[in-house]
């Protein structure tokens, strides 16, 4: 977890001197993130600091006005033409879940394999029913997202992300519409997948997820990191004003 046994890792992502306007409003301002191949990095910050849209330049659902985006040592940043091709390779958990509703759990999860990969359906079906094993709901294969949890809903948007093979896992506040007894078992289900190497990047608050799967944490503040240090660094003795008043916001 230091920050030399991180460097020894190759860089599934990078981002160097990313800036990021909407109309007059400078959002991102000369932000930098390293993301060492199974790393698990987790981005806090208050409402409206930019987080969210740094993950969506991350994967290519914005475009950058100014920087670098390498991804898998290819620059991307300004690949519109083979955006929904890069950003296959990556899963993205939205806090809304966006499961498809006229479809079971089990083909939210073997739609994408199917249709975008080219896996045939035996084999499609046969890995989401490991996955949904994974995230601990194997037998909701056959139901529709209405019926299930909050917390299974998410569950399932996780295995479907996972179903793609992704490089590199997003998350965008996966609990916060989340009730609170169902946290946990989205929690217990992402830390799980960190701690089996899968590289992700997971903007939260929840900081009892972070002190367990995270390497590093950023804190962002209006468009700026103005905090990126190892977990234990960022709990223990952050010198950061910004970082200790949030902090102890939290307790
Ligand atoms: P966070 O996820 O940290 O809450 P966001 O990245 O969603 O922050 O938003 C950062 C700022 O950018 C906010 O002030 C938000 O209103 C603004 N913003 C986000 N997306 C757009 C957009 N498409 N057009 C204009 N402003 C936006
Ligand atoms: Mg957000």
């Amino acid at each position: 977890m230091n920050a030399m046994s991180e460097t020894a890792e190759p860089l599934v992502m990078t981002m160097s001197g990313i800036n990021k306007s909407f109309g007059d409003f400078h959002v991102l301002k000369d932000c930098a993130l390293d993301v060492p191949a199974g790393s698990t990095v987790v981005i806090a910050g208050p409402s409206g600091s930019g987080k969210s849209t740094l993950l969506r330049c991350v994967n290519l659902l914005e475009f950058v006005d100014r920087g670098s985006i390498i991804f898998e040592g290819q620059e991307v940043a300004r690949e519109r033409k083979r955006a929904f091709a890069i950003r296959r390779k990556m899963g993205m958990v939205f806090q809304s879940f966006e499961l498809f509703p006229h479809l079971t759990v089990l083909e939210n999860i073997t739609l994408g394999p199917q249709h975008i990969l080219g896996v045939d359906a035996k084999t499609a079906r046969d890995e989401a029913l490991a996955l949904l094993e994974r995230v601990k709901i194997p037998a909701k294969a056959e139901d529709y997202p209405e019926s299930l949890s909050g917390g299974q809903q998410q569950r399932v948007a996780i295995a479907r992300a996972l179903a793609m093979k992704p490089r590199l896992m997003l998350y965008d506040e996966p609990t916060s519409a989340l009730d609170p007894e169902m946290i946990k078992e989205v929690i217990d289900v992402m830390a799980e997948l960190s701690e089996a190497g899968m590289t992700s990047i997971v903007v939260t608050h929840e900081m009892g997820f972070a002190r367990r799967a995270a390497d590093r944490i950023v804190f962002m503040e209006d468009g700026v990191i103005v905090e990126d240090a190892p977990t234990d660094v960022f709990f223990s003795s952050s010198a950061n004003p910004r970082t200790r008043s949030f902090l102890e916001q939290l307790v």
